[in-house]
């Protein structure tokens, strides 16, 4: 198994780039991420909540 370890702009913890989410993301043309999942998966729970909150408070 061929990994990349990049080290999250967000918490500093060193996380595995699997192989196969390489080929994921050069098939997406996407540049290598810079956070590591978990914070990934947080700044997409927060971009989701202030979308939502925008979307409110035009309701409004
Ligand atoms: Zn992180």
């Amino acid at each position: 198994m061929n990994y990349k370890t990049i080290r999250c702009d967000n918490c500093k913890n060193e996380f595995i780039f699997s192989l196969e989410e390489q080929d994921l993301y050069k098939k997406r043309g996407l540049p290598d991420p810079r956070v590591c999942p978990i914070c990934r998966g947080m700044m997409g729970a927060k971009s989701r909540d202030k979308a939502r909150l925008e979307y409110e408070s035009k309701k409004r």
